[in-house]
């Protein structure tokens, strides 16, 4: 146990209110400042934005004791399944059997964590918006509006988890030596809604990742417990088949019957969900350091925001807290090393996630839709489950292992260079399983 402090943290969102059970069962006074209000009191339209969560988040939670408790209010997802132009359906498991990853509701998660976090005794401000810190003295100031009466709350230390756009991080960045940029996505993204059967089933598989690859964009499906899905369209602003041309609604219902003619019967309110629901931007945010002294330190997408197609944004800010944990049981009271040592060790994986990321969106929109790509997994998950101990394909190692992102991403381009050769013997359609890519394999991994 460390000596207990006073600990603010700016941010009620997932990545904050994780923070502030570890912290409290560190045994520090924890207070959490969240500009919006209670998310267990905000009407819930019954329609909800989902996420996944993999190994590397439930194993933030398992060292707390919430995994199971969270389980509950998951679907476990184990395959992609890719709905083809031409209405075929092809699937693609994740992982070895028995691996998945787990479609959980952000509302449901967050309201569930705030009352474990309560009940663990840390404290909520929520409708407190943070204008800006004093870093030196941990120091923030709290006020109904930026050029009103601010009070000031004074703290040992203070942890910014206040997501993409945040304050405290803006406020490091007015320092010398401090790096940051910061890139908006072309591409964008709208919500769209399947409803539940009569019966509160699903209409469609609730154990797979449903995509529609499109190649420029696509179309995703993820269930929620009440039988009905949440989808996401990605496509680019302006230009081809962009949101930009989608500008009324006979255009739109002619898109979809021709992009995406097996989604007619289960998406009824696609016209209404389309203008009713906004078109949200994307960006990926880098920054360094993300710490200062021991008083100030950057969580989660504070620290790091990145695309979403790899759905490890949550997961790689639960891993930030599973590391910080870490290093405050070696460090104990030295806040200084254990904030440098916290940054050095992320920093390098949170690069690599962000990558990982951005390269996803052309795994997900184009590649599954590509007979070769799906022969190539075919053969790695073959490989695979013949030399568990020679190969683990680079999806598993970074949503089934807690390999570092940065040593996945490394060893994921090895194999790829591995894999292309591969692919390039004659016939490998028809031999991919046969003792001769086995062979040639376990050659280039020499
Ligand atoms: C479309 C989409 C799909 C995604 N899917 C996945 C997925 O499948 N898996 C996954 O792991 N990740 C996913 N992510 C990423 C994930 O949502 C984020 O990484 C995660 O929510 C970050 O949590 P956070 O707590 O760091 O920040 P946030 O969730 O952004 O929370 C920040 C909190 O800070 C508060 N705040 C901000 N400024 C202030 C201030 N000045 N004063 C007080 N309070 C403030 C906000 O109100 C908010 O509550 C997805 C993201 C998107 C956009």
């Amino acid at each position: 146990m460390q000596t207990p402090q006073k600990i603010a943290i700016v941010g009620s969102g997932l990545v904050g209110t994780l923070l502030a059970i570890y912290l409290k069962k560190q045994g520090h006074t924890v207070h959490v400042y969240d500009r919006s209000p209670d998310i267990r009191t905000v009407q819930f339209s019954g329609r909800s934005i989902n996420l996944v969560m993999s190994n590397r988040g439930w194993k933030a939670m398992e060292d707390v004791g919430l995994a199971e408790e969270i389980r509950k209010i998951g679907i476990p997802v184990d395959k992609r399944a890719i709905h083809l132009q031409d209405g075929t359906l092809k699937e693609q498991f994740y992982g070895k059997e028995g691996e998945a990853i787990f479609s959980l509701s952000r509302g449901v998660l967050n309201r569930r964590m705030i009352d474990l976090a309560e009940d663990e005794g840390v404290e909520f401000y929520f409708e407190h918006k943070i204008w800006d810190i004093t870093m030196a003295t941990a120091t923030l100031y709290v006020g109904d509006d930026e050029r009103g009466q601010w009070t000031e709350l004074h703290y040992d230390k203070v942890f910014g988890a206040d997501g993409a756009f945040s304050r405290i991080r803006h406020r490091m960045q007015r320092q010398s030596m401090f790096d940051y940029s910061q890139e908006f996505m072309t591409l964008g993204y709208k919500e769209l809604h399947i409803p539940a059967n009569a019966d509160g089933t699903h209409k469609i598989d609730k154990n797979s990742l449903h995509i529609w690859p499109r190649g420029e964009f696509m179309l995703m499906a993820l269930a929620n417990l009440d039988g009905s899905f949440t989808c996401t369209l990605f496509m680019p602003f302006e230009g081809m088949n962009s949101f930009e041309q989608l500008n009324n609604k006979q255009v739109l219902v002619d898109f979809f019957a021709e992009y995406f003619p097996d989604t007619q019967i289960v998406i009824p309110d696609l016209v209404e969900d389309f203008y009713k629901n906004p078109t949200s931007y994307l960006a990926v945010m880098k920054c360094y350091p993300w710490t200062f002294s021991d008083k100030v330190a950057l969580i989660g997408d504070a620290a790091h925001a990145i695309v979403p197609f790899y759905g490890h944004g949550m997961n790689a800010g639960f891993e930030d807290i599973t590391v910080l944990n870490q290093m405050m049981n070696q460090y104990g009271d030295d806040w200084e090393t254990i904030f440098q040592e916290y940054q050095k060790s992320r920093k390098p994986n949170a690069d690599a996630i962000a990558e990982l990321s951005r390269r996803n969106f052309i795994e997900m929109s184009a590649k599954t839709a590509d007979e070769d790509f799906l022969v190539q997994k075919k053969i790695e998950k073959w490989f695979s489950d013949k030399h568990p101990d020679k190969w683990l394909p680079l999806y598993s190692r970074v949503t089934f292992s807690l390999q570092p992102y940065s040593e996945a991403l490394a060893i994921g381009d090895r194999q790829n260079q591995i894999m292309e050769e591969v692919m390039r013997m004659e016939n490998i359609k028809e031999r991919w399983n046969s003792e001769e890519v086995e062979a040639k394999i376990i050659k280039l991994l020499q």
